[in-house]
């Protein structure tokens, strides 16, 4: 998709950015921001958020802010901070001004929760955890007052100020705001807006021991920032009365709008940042960017391309509604941009050895093939032809089945972009196993096609004397169910698929790949995208395999 389509691309929320911008509301303004908790890295249901926010934005000459939700010190660090920087940056966009923090506004905060007080509509509780939670009543039985929600605005300040000093331990008191215990919506029964947590905040350091809720800090902080259109998923349409209450009973610079939409949930992974650190802290992966996450940061060194991501999340669209995409679309997105735009090199994953026996040792032809088969701009590549090649162990059958295509006693086949060869002999272990096959060439092959027989078609295959070890490890979806979240008897961790990953140590790739960087991408032909990991090293190239050439699971599925 050009960047041109992109931007007709249309949803409820640039209906609703449009009308505002017709009727003047905000001033003619487009603000929007992007605002992550840093409790762990990206993944692609964020990606959903960061485009919308941020291409919503782009689309109307608005801004959009990055700002760290960082209200849970505890679960915070500066390691996810780094990481969700650098996963928007390489997503392609740009935020306004500097990166924002909820913690930047601390002071600010404190001082609206005075006002609150001030007016009569804050209080301090001290009911503990279990008492509140009774309290609270529940869906079909309003809540009681909490003994302690009259006492006088002084009380409540000299309390607050206790809380704000240290003098309460956790767990000991918390400032509630006074709303209605009898709503029927249970966030406005009296929801606690300061609790008390004695942790170093990774921004603030030791100044504050209590901190804000993520409703009393989300709009505030909104506010502040001159945000117009605070857009973020289904689950906080119930805390909307919550933030129009705030935005409406502080005294704050300007009435930012919540519009919620639904989040993405992918099938045969998850979009839970508390279930990936699961994977994470239990090594069930290597890391938030192992190639098997749905991580930005997993996805990127899996191979993916930005513009692949973006496109995903325009396909996909953005509604009220939620569903399950098919991760097919995301693997169609990432092949239709990777087919255009990657070199071509043939790889040998798992190799046999193939002499030909009326080859000349030490003899090397050099063959011109193109780096794209539908782009001559790319140029051409040169391949060295020996008598000692390698071609993948899949590519030969000792007993060819019906209409085997490839290589097998007396069939003969075409090397890709060279030779046709056929297969004389099949050498053997001890063991039965095949190690060698023993093939004569047709030097009038060369470009032309054999007379007199038909070869059963065309295999990849590198030089032994002239080609690069490398390991290759190919990637399968990380659990087998489409729903692992989605069984209540069983975890989602039972449902991990054993054959996730396999490794090829002694995979063989085309020698003009020698120098090939890290995250670059290309097609090994037959075999689909690859992209060089950051493990390769001067002495070892690895490649992970982005995505097939074609969508093997929708053939299972059928
Ligand atoms: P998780 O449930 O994975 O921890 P979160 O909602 O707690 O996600 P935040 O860091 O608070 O994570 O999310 C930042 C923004 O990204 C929020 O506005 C949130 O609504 C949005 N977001 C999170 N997950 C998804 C998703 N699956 N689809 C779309 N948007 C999402
Ligand atoms: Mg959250």
């Amino acid at each position: 998709m050009s960047k041109n389509e992109a931007v007709a691309v249309t949803n409820f929320i640039h209906q609703i950015v449009e009308k505002d911008l017709e009727q003047g509301t905000h001033q003619g303004k487009v603000v929007t921001r992007f605002p992550p908790e840093p409790n762990g890295f990206l993944h692609i249901g964020h990606a959903k958020s960061i485009c919308l926010n941020f291409g919503t934005a782009e689309k109307y000459q608005g801004v959009c802010n990055l700002r760290f939700d960082d209200t849970n010190p505890e679960k915070e660090s500066q390691e996810y901070i780094d990481a969700i920087t650098r996963d928007v940056e390489w997503l392609g966009y740009t935020w306004n001004g500097d990166i924002r923090y909820t913690s930047n506004y601390f002071d600010q905060l404190y001082a609206w929760a005075v006002h609150l007080i001030q007016e009569g509509k804050a209080f301090v509780c001290e009911l503990n955890g279990e008492e509140m939670r009774q309290y609270r009543g529940n869906l079909t039985e309003p809540g009681k007052n909490s003994p302690f929600r009259d006492r006088s605005p002084a009380e409540n300040l000299a309390l607050f100020e206790k809380m704000r000093d240290g003098g309460f331990e956790e767990g000991e008191a918390a400032l509630r705001a006074k709303i209605d215990m009898a709503s029927p919506n249970m966030n406005m029964r009296d929801p606690v807006i300061y609790r008390i947590r004695k942790a170093h905040h990774h921004q603030t350091g030791d100044k504050w021991c209590i901190y804000p809720s993520y409703d009393f800090a989300h709009g505030q902080s909104d506010a502040i920032e001159e945000v117009t259109h605070s857009i973020c998923t289904l689950e906080f349409e119930d805390h909307r009365p919550l933030y129009d209450w705030f935005v409406a009973n502080l005294p704050v610079p300007a009435t930012p709008r919540q519009y919620e939409f639904a989040r993405l949930n992918l099938n045969y992974t998850i979009t839970s940042k508390r279930k990936l650190k699961q994977l994470v802290d239990e090594q069930h992966v290597s890391g938030w960017d192992d190639p098997r996450m749905p991580t930005i940061s997993g996805l990127r060194r899996r191979g993916y391309t930005p513009e692949s991501i973006r496109n995903f999340c325009d396909m996909i669209g953005v509604t009220r509604s939620n569903s399950t995409v098919d991760m097919g679309m995301l693997e169609a997105a990432i092949r239709e941009d990777l087919d255009a735009k990657s070199p071509r090199a043939m790889c040998v994953t798992d190799p046999i050895k193939l002499t030909i026996t009326n080859y000349e040792e030490g003899k090397e032809e050099w063959f011109e093939v193109p780096v794209h088969p539908k782009d001559e701009s790319m140029g051409v590549r040169r391949i060295p032809f020996t008598k000692n090649l390698l071609i993948e162990r899949e590519d030969f059958a000792m007993e060819a089945p019906k209409k085997w295509k490839r290589l097998a006693p007396g069939f003969a086949v075409r090397l890709r972009g060279a030779f046709c060869v056929t297969c004389e002999e099949v050498i053997t272990n001890e063991q039965g196993e095949v190690t060698e096959l023993l093939v004569t060439y047709d030097p009038a092959t060369k470009g032309e096609n054999p007379t007199d027989y038909k070869p059963k078609g065309v295999i990849h295959w590198v030089s032994a004397d002239n080609s690069i070890p490398c390991e290759v490890r190919l990637y399968d979806r990380l659990f087998t169910e489409a729903n692992p979240d989605g069984d209540k008897e069983r975890d989602f961790l039972e449902f991990i698929n054993p054959e996730s990953l396999s490794v090829f140590p002694n995979a063989r790739v085309e020698v003009g790949m020698a120098n090939a960087p890290v995250e670059s991408r290309y097609q090994f032909e037959r075999q689909g995208f690859f992209a060089v990991d950051p493990d390769s090293n001067a002495d070892r190239l690895v490649f992970n395999r982005t995505v097939g050439l074609r969508d093997s699971w929708a053939k299972m599925a059928k």
